[in-house]
């Protein structure tokens, strides 16, 4: 436990008085591991639709996979503002994915909230990588670096026992990584390209959750990282939406397959975000420059504004919730 998080029951109680003081402006019971003090200013009002940036964007192109600090403007995973209150303090989680957009979004919450993390990501991603690493290690938590290829069965089941002996357990398992890359016509799309999509999107899944299974004691949650794709698909995106309506679907089927052991298993289903997957072959420069702009929010959402449901998903607080998708579109539906 950090010192600055050891309360005494002293503290406790004189701030329980102070903060039942200023009840009218919205208490805070002070409780271990948090982290708001009852004389914490509080945070302003900010305004979403202009909390970030806005289309036009440059046109823009990286070979896939990307790298989050070569786009432009860099996405926000908050790495300066995300704070975290002890909320998953002693989990262990593995994230697919974790070195960019909201695998690296949700990394970044999970330490602050006291989890030890361990990430995969492909090597190509390595300075993603090595920058998520630290900032786990900076909020005083173990971080783990796993790269390889999610194609690979054998990878995949190596993948879950590597985390489990390097984080000596595994409670949190976020199945994010995913690709995605465009294709006008179904004419245009190859077998190995459309193998690619099935293996990364839902084999990957499937082999990682069972691998974890064994592992994953009640309590436990999986979170899968679906898409507004599952339920209203692009017409350029023929191989990948399905593989999202199938993730939406296995959320459910698994949520109610999981549910009598104690282990929860939700989704987080993203509208349009701004992450390397856009840049990289997932979206046209067309559609790139205009991103997000078609959605009520007028913007695309960043990586950190979906930091907070990955933590929410995972919080044993929310033991209730399983067999869940939770949006966060601007404004376009529901998942
Ligand atoms: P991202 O590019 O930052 O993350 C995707 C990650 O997948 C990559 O960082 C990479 O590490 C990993 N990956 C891909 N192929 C892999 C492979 N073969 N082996 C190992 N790792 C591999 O982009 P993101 O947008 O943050 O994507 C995360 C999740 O969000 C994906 O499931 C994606 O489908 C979903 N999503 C994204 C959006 C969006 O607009 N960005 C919208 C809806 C859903
Ligand atoms: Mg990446």
């Amino acid at each position: 436990m950090k010192d600055e998080n050891k309360l005494s029951r002293r503290q406790i109680i004189s701030g329980l008085s102070a903060s039942l003081a200023v009840a009218t402006v919205g208490s805070v019971l002070p409780v271990e591991g948090a982290a708001l003090s009852p004389e914490a200013a509080p945070e302003p009002l900010k305004d979403p639709t202009t909390a970030y940036p806005r289309p036009p964007f440059k046109s823009q192109t990286q070979p896939w996979p990307g790298l989050a600090s070569k786009m432009d403007p860099v996405p926000d995973h908050g790495e300066k503002s995300y704070k975290g209150s002890g909320r998953l303090k002693g989990r262990k989680a593995l994230i697919t994915g974790g070195d960019s957009g909201m695998g690296r979004a949700a990394a970044i919450a999970y330490a602050r909230e006291g989890a030890d993390v361990a990430i995969n990501y492909l090597p190509a991603e390595e300075a993603d990588a090595k920058e998520v690493v630290a900032l786990i290690k900076a909020a005083g938590q173990k971080a783990v670096a796993i790269p390889g290829d999610l194609r690979d069965e054998a990878f995949c089941k190596k993948l879950v026992e590597d985390t489990v002996r390097q984080l000596g357990g595994l409670d949190i398992v976020v199945s994010n990584a995913a690709r995605q890359q465009q294709r006008q016509s179904i004419m245009d799309l190859t077998t190995e390209d459309f193998d690619a999509t099935m293996k990364t999107n839902i084999y990957a899944p499937f082999w990682i959750i069972k691998a974890a299974l064994p592992h994953l004691k009640p309590g436990s949650a999986i979170i899968g990282t679906t898409s507004e794709q599952a339920t209203d698909p692009s017409a350029d995106l023929y191989d990948y939406a399905q593989t999202k309506a199938a993730t939406t679907n296995f959320v459910r089927s698994l949520a109610k397959q999981l549910a009598p052991k104690g282990i929860r298993v939700n989704g987080v289903a993203p509208g349009p975000i701004w992450t390397p997957l856009q840049v990289s072959g997932g979206a046209t420069q067309e559609k790139l420059q205009k991103f997000g702009g078609d959605t009520p929010m007028k913007r695309p959402g960043q990586p950190v504004e979906l930091a907070s449901i990955y933590v929410q998903l995972a919080d044993p607080q929310a033991s209730y919730a399983t067999g869940q998708v939770y949006g966060a579109s601007g404004g376009a539906g529901m998942p």
